[in-house]
C-alpha cells in the first residue's frame, strides 16, 4: 500500500498545540489499525535545533539515531509508536544548506538555482523519502501561515496534492476561534482571515481543526463551514482540556479519525481506544499525591523540560500519583530558603543542564537529599553532579569538580574523555578541548548493562538496556576505586565497562543518577521504569512520614 500524506499547517498565531494534535491525530489512526508516522518541518533557518536557547526554542528532544530535534517530535513519539530520527526533521536551514551543497559541487549544470523548483523540490524529496514507511505519514508544518519563512514549505505541500492526488493528500489547519469576553461570544473573523490567507498561497484546507475555550454551536460551526468552504462535519473543536492526552478522545468523539479516512478513501476497523480512556480515567481520579522540587537553571519555562516533565507525569500515573513539581531556580534559591523549599517535597530531581550558571545551588540540593534519605534522581548534568557532591563531601576530595566548569580542577572526577569505544557508530571515539562544539556530543541511544543487585535493575527487570544521551562530559574512571570504596555503586555501565552510565548509593533509599536522558522514552501509556520507581519511593516517603508523625502525636496527647 502506498502512504498516504496529511498536512497540518496553522494559522492566526502560534502556540495553538499543532505539535499536539498532530501527534493525536496519530494516536487516533494507529488506534484504528493503521502504521503512521510523523514528520515535522521547521521554517527558521537554524540547520537544527541542537545549538538554540532552550529559553527561546523549548527543549533539544533526542532520538535513538542521535538527532537534535524539534520538542514535537517528544510528542509524537509519546502520543504513538512510531520511532523517530533525522529524517522526521527538517528545517529551512537543513533544506537550503543541501540544496547549496549540490549548487557548489555543480548538480545543477550552470541552471540558476531559485526557490521553486529547487527548495520545493528539495522540501518534497524530504516528505516523500517516508513514502512505503507507513500507511499515513503525518506532516506538520511549522509556524503560522503568512510568515515569510514558511511559504516555500506551502508550496510545495500545494503541490504534492496534484503530484499524488486527492485521495493520497489530505490538508488539515488548525486555527483559532477567540471567546470575547465583552461581547460574551466566540468570533470567527480571525479563522476566516486565516483561511484566505492559506487560499491565496493555493490552498484550500478539508479539515479545520479550531482552537476553542468553549463548544462551538451548531451555528458557529455552520458559519466558519460557509465562510471557509469546509463542511460542517469537517469543522472540529480542538477545547482547551486538563490533560492534554484527552485530546485524541476528544477528537474521536467529533469524528475526526472517521472523516479523515473517509477523505483518503481508507477503510479500517473501529478505533480501540480502550487504552486511552482508562488512562484518563487514572488521571483524573489519584489515589495519592507527591511533591518533587525540580532543582534548575531554566525552571521558569516549562518548556524546556518538557519530555521531563511529562515523564514525571507517567511516573504519577505508574503510581496512581498526581505529582505536583515545584520548581526551584538554583541560581536564586540558596542556603535556609533553598532547605525550607526542600523539606517540603518527596523527592528531589535534579535534571540536564550545560555551563556552570546555577552549579552550587544544585550541589547544595544534592547534599541535602543524601543526607536527609530524600529520594533523588540526577539526570546526564545531575549525575555529574551527584558524583562531584559525592567526592567531594563523602570521598575526602573537596577540590573535586567537571572540567566543564573548573578546567584546572586537581580531581576532574567529570571530563573530557580521550577516548572511547562508541557502540551506535562501533568505532572509537576521540575527544579534546579543540573538537568543535556541535561534533563532540555523545548523542542517541546506548546500551548500558545494569548491575543485578541495583535499584536500576529493580526498576527496569532486564539486564540490559538502552537509553538516549545528549552530553559531551563522562565520568573519570580514574576515581572509580576511590568512589566505590567510599559508598557509590556504578549500576549501570556501558557493556565493555568503560563508560559509567548510571551511580547509586545503596546505603539511601533510593538515590539513582543517570548520565542518560531517560525522559525521552517515557510514554503515557508505557512510564518509564526509573520515573514510576523514583514516584513510587517518593510516595513511600511521604507514607512513611505521615504515618511517623500521626504516631507521635498519638503519644503525645
Ligand atoms: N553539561 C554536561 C555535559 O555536556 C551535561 C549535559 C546534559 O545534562 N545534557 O556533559
Amino acid at each position: 500500500m502506498k502512504t498516504k500524506f496529511i498536512f497540518i499547517t496553522g494559522g492566526v498565531l502560534s502556540s495553538l498545540g499543532k505539535g499536539l494534535a498532530a501527534a493525536s491525530i496519530g494516536a487516533l489512526l494507529e488506534a484504528r489499525g493503521l502504521r503512521i508516522t510523523i514528520q515535522k518541518l521547521d521554517p527558521y533557518i537554524n540547520v537544527d535545533p541542537g545549538t538554540m536557547n532552550p529559553f527561546q526554542h523549548g527543549e533539544v528532544f533526542v532520538t535513538d539515531d542521535g538527532a537534535e530535534t524539534d520538542l514535537d517530535l517528544g510528542h509524537y513519539e509519546r502520543y504513538t509508536h512510531a520511532n523517530l530520527g533525522q529524517k522526521h526533521n527538517y528545517t529551512s536551514g537543513r533544506i537550503y544548506y543541501s540544496v547549496i551543497t549540490k549548487e557548489r559541487r555543480g548538480d545543477y549544470l550552470g541552471g540558476t538555482v531559485q526557490v521553486i523548483p529547487h527548495i520545493t523540490d528539495e522540501i518534497k524529496q524530504a516528505i516523500l523519502q517516508l513514502n512505503s514507511e507507513a500507511d499515513i505519514a503525518i506532516i506538520e508544518i511549522g509556524g503560522t501561515v503568512g510568515d515569510i519563512e514558511g511559504l516555500p514549505f506551502l508550496e510545495a505541500i500545494r503541490q504534492l496534492r496534484s503530484d499524488l492526488g486527492t485521495e493520497n493528500t489530505l490538508y488539515v489547519h488548525l486555527t483559532y476561534v477567540p471567546y470575547i469576553q465583552a461581547a460574551g461570544e466566540l468570533k470567527t473573523k480571525p479563522t476566516q482571515h486565516g483561511v484566505k490567507e492559506l487560499l491565496s498561497i493555493g490552498i484550500q484546507p478539508d479539515i479545520l481543526l479550531c482552537r476553542t475555550q468553549i463548544d462551538l454551536s451548531p451555528d458557529i460551526k455552520s458559519k466558519i463551514s460557509l465562510f471557509c468552504n469546509v463542511e460542517e462535519d469537517r469543522v472540529i473543536a480542538a477545547k482547551d482540556v486538563k490533560c492534554i492526552y484527552e485530546v485524541p478522545i476528544r477528537f474521536h468523539e467529533q469524528g475526526l479519525d472517521e472523516r479523515i479516512i473517509e477523505s483518503l478513501n481508507m477503510w479500517t476497523r473501529a478505533p480501540v481506544l480502550t487504552q486511552w480512556k482508562d488512562l484518563i480515567a487514572k488521571i483524573k481520579e489519584p489515589q495519592h499525591k507527591v511533591r518533587i522540587a525540580m532543582v534548575g537553571k531554566y525552571v521558569n519555562l516549562r518548556e524546556s523540560y518538557k519530555s521531563l516533565n511529562e515523564a514525571i507525569f507517567h511516573g504519577g500515573i505508574a503510581n496512581s500519583s498526581e505529582v505536583e513539581i515545584d520548581f526551584v531556580n538554583s541560581e536564586e534559591t540558596k542556603g535556609e530558603e533553598l532547605a525550607n523549599r526542600l523539606s517540603e517535597a518527596d523527592g528531589i530531581l535534579v535534571p540536564g543542564g550545560f555551563g556552570s550558571r546555577g552549579i552550587p545551588g544544585k550541589l547544595e540540593a544534592i547534599t541535602y537529599a543524601r543526607k536527609n534519605n530524600v529520594p533523588f534522581f540526577g539526570i546526564c548534568l545531575g549525575m555529574q553532579l551527584a558524583v562531584i557532591e559525592f567526592a567531594r563531601n563523602v570521598a575526602g576530595l573537596p577540590l573535586a569538580d567537571s572540567t566543564e566548569f573548573t578546567p584546572t580542577t586537581p580531581d576532574p572526577v567529570i571530563y573530557l574523555m580521550k577516548e572511547w569505544y562508541d557502540y551506535r557508530t562501533n568505532k572509537i571515539q576521540k575527544r579534546d578541548e579543540s573538537t568543535d562544539k556541535g561534533g563532540t556530543m555523545r548523542l542517541g541511544a546506548y546500551p548500558c548493562r545494569l548491575a543485578l543487585d541495583s535499584k536500576a535493575y529493580a526498576a527496569y527487570g532486564v539486564e540490559q538496556i538502552s537509553e538516549r544521551h545528549r552530553h559531551r562530559y563522562e565520568f573519570n574512571n580514574s576515581y572509580r576505586k576511590a568512589l566505590e570504596d567510599a559508598g557509590i555503586r556504578f549500576a549501570g555501565l556501558s557493556p565493555n565497562g568503560e563508560l559509567v552510565e548510571i551511580m547509586e548509593i545503596p546505603q539511601h533509599p533510593w538515590f539513582l543518577a543517570c548520565q542518560f536522558h531517560p525522559e525521552f522514552k517515557s510514554r503515557p501509556l508505557d512510564p518509564h521504569p526509573l520515573f514510576a520507581s523514583f514516584i513510587h519511593a517518593a510516595l513511600a516517603r511521604k507514607l512513611k512520614t505521615r504515618k511517623l508523625k500521626a504516631q507521635s502525636s498519638k503519644q503525645e496527647s
